[in-house]
């Protein structure tokens, strides 16, 4: 077998066989700490800076070492990129004969049974929605996986999907006439076969908690689970393991059950009349909470005026509803299908109403058309842990932000892994050289002043001149993005591209092609965004993004670690507010020729003695307060380009 040294080495297997391969000694490193969590089933928590090369860190020794293995990523996005680029590669250097899969949720594979029942039942509202559906029918003709992200031509948020694939409650399973051709089923049987499965933390808590998406069937043979990314897991174990049930989504059941009756001939004027009356009680629910966005704190919720009454009127349309499509069951697949729905909306509701309010937050988020409500499990750590248990494996965790300086407890304690190895390697990069920290003078010591936003802008001007544009601005409130886009409108000669504009795809791509443009963007530009080259020079962001302490679900945490006689502050606020620095400020230096200008604007971070601990957690970039050295930085960087 290889060894990982001959296999990094600047004449090894990675070498010949990836153009631009370079030897990094923190990712032989990773990859030697990872190889010995694979050898003793071990726990490893492993935070690799940004240009490590963790893909190929993980990738190498689990392959190398054999079995199954699977690689759980953050985003489907990141999935598709690791199955067709990362892994293939690493495949093909190091001839390895393991067999490799792709699974996703059911919801992004063509399901053929219902495209062919839209089809016929003209399942089409317009002429658009025909014409995407013919679009899907010849793409399901030709694929190979039916997998939605390989049809480009049709939105990925275009209505008509939600009739051209399934959800755990419609499918037919093995009664259905299209089970052997069925994409969903086959991307299951070929993940069961292959040796490495990439999947997404999504699929893995849906099938943990609805055993519905493949994955209990992987695990017995599986000997590495690497979750990569893995800063994203505690959040996203925590809206699993929580229940949600929405409005729209009771609206739309009352809406297929008198479908579904109808198609099964017969009419049944009482079962018609219940779900119409579970259709009214789930809007009078969402008109009873008044005007939207919002988010309420379950107690909150019950003192406004006619919510509780329309909580129970709800419950007990749902509970007559459930118990007559239970006795009408029998008569169709389609039927009993809904009756599994309102069964299932049923038990979220009760656990809602019932709920211990020492283990769960309940809480309501209200949008312009509906309400959803949720269950939300305080502590995730446990729920996770649990499935761990089951067989001796190496779990490894990766991400370039899982730990506060050195301390990784906040990752270990959210993720219930307080025994695991943790390890950090920094960037390779040369950040005192390549950036600067730049923290301005001059703006009010109170970031929630209500000029703050005006004097970031002030303060951001020359900056976006030196840099002549370039840069991403990224604000904590969409109230501050919407100020900022309102100050900058005509008033800088570089293109601005503002979030909410087009989708984050599209901006990005138009922010790469014009290479000086200024984008404003909130929390959703803070992660995953890999800018490369001068085209990101500027990161500009306003405030230290501390969760809002009035969301439900923080408020709730905060509530539960005092009562512990624990700090909400250092063990949970701060922690979660480094992290998100962290990875903004990831977004600015992604290789070694990149430069850059990471402008930090909240005045807190020199006012308050937590500031210093958390400049001490980014990268090691060249702080300065003075604009003159930022300006000079970009003369210094601008100058090749224009003499040459
Ligand atoms: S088995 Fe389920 S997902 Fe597959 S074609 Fe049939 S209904 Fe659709």
């Amino acid at each position: 077998m290889k060894s990982l040294e001959q296999v990094f080495s600047p004449e090894g297997a990675l070498a010949g066989a990836i153009p631009g391969y370079r030897r990094r000694a923190e990712q032989v490193e990773m990859a030697q700490a990872i190889r010995e969590a694979i050898e003793s089933t071990g726990v490893l928590v492993a935070e690799a800076g940004t240009g490590t090369g963790k893909t190929f860190a993980y990738l190498v020794p689990a392959l190398l070492a054999g079995g199954k293995v699977i690689v759980s990523t953050g985003t489907k996005t990141l999935q598709d990129q690791l199955f067709d680029r990362d892994l293939p590669a690493v495949r093909h250097a190091l001839a390895s004969g393991a067999s490799a899969a792709l699974l996703k949720g059911r919801a992004n594979y063509v399901c053929l049974y219902r495209l062919r029942r839209a089809v016929t039942e003209g399942g089409a509202t317009s002429r658009e929605e025909a014409g995407q559906l013919q679009r899907i029918e010849r793409f399901a003709a030709t694929s190979t996986t039916g997998d939605r992200a390989d049809l480009a031509d049709v939105p990925e948020d275009a209505p008509i999907w939600a009739q051209a694939t399934s959800t755990r409650d419609n499918c037919l399973g093995q009664s259905c006439p299209d089970y052997g051709d069925c994409f969903v089923m086959r991307a299951r049987r070929n993940a069961l076969a292959a040796d490495v499965v990439v999947i997404n933390h999504h699929l893995f808590f849906a099938d943990v908690v609805l055993r519905d998406e493949g994955i209990a069937e992987l695990l017995p043979a599986c000997n590495t689970l690497i979750f990569d990314e893995a800063h994203q897991l505690p959040e996203t174990a925590r809206l699993f393991f929580g229940d949600t049930l929405s409005s729209h989504q009771i609206v739309e059941l009352a809406r297929d059950a008198r479908g579904e009756l109808r198609s099964a001939g017969g009419a049944s004027p009482e079962l018609e009349a219940l779900a119409n009356r579970l259709d009214k009680a789930a809007r009078d629910l969402r008109l009873a909470l008044g005007d939207g966005p919002l988010r309420l704190a379950w107690p909150q919720a019950l003192g406004i005026a006619g919510f509780p009454e329309a909580l129970i009127k709800l419950r007990s349309a749902l509970k007559m509803l459930d118990a007559a499509l239970a006795a009408q069951a029998e008569r169709s697949e389609g039927l009993g299908a809904c009756a599994r729905r309102a069964g299932s909306a049923f038990a979220v509701l009760t656990r809602l109403m019932e709920t211990d309010a020492r283990e769960d937050v309940r809480w309501a988020e209200v949008f312009g058309q509906s309400v959803q409500l949720h269950v939300t499990p305080l502590h995730s750590g446990e729920l996770f842990r649990r499935q761990m248990d089951d067989h001796p494996r190496a779990w490894i965790f990766t991400s370039a932000t899982l730990a506060v300086g050195d301390d990784f407890g906040h990752f270990t304690r959210e993720l219930g892994v307080p025994e695991a190895q943790t390890l950090r390697w920094e960037s390779p990069f040369q950040f005192a050289d390549q950036a600067l920290i730049y923290l301005p003078k001059g703006l009010p010591p109170d970031p929630n002043d209500p000029a703050f936003t005006d004097a970031v802008i002030e303060a951001a001007f020359p900056v976006l001149e030196a840099s002549g544009g370039r840069a991403f601005l990224l604000f904590t409130t969409l109230r501050a993005l919407r100020r900022a886009h309102e100050l900058l409108r005509g008033r800088i000669e570089y293109p601005l591209l503002v979030q909410g504009t087009g989708s984050r795809s599209e901006l990005l791509a138009r922010f790469r092609s014009l290479g000086n443009a200024v984008l404003l963007g909130s929390a959703y530009f803070w992660e995953g965004v890999d800018v490369r080259g001068e085209a990101l020079s500027v990161v500009v962001i306003d405030k230290l993004p501390f969760a809002p302490p009035d969301d439900p679900v923080l408020a709730a945490r905060i509530d539960a670690l005092k009562a512990a006689g624990r700090n909400p502050f250092n063990e949970l606020q701060l922690p979660q507010a480094v992290l998100q620095l962290k990875q903004g400020a990831g977004r600015l230096i992604r290789d070694e020729r990149d430069r850059g200008v990471l402008m930090l604007c909240d005045p807190r971070l020199l006012s308050r003695a937590y500031g210093a601990r958390i400049l001490k957690s980014l990268p090691p970039m060249k702080p300065t307060r003075d604009l003159a050295e930022v300006q000079a930085f970009f003369g210094r960087a601008r100058l090749p380009c224009e003499s040459g």
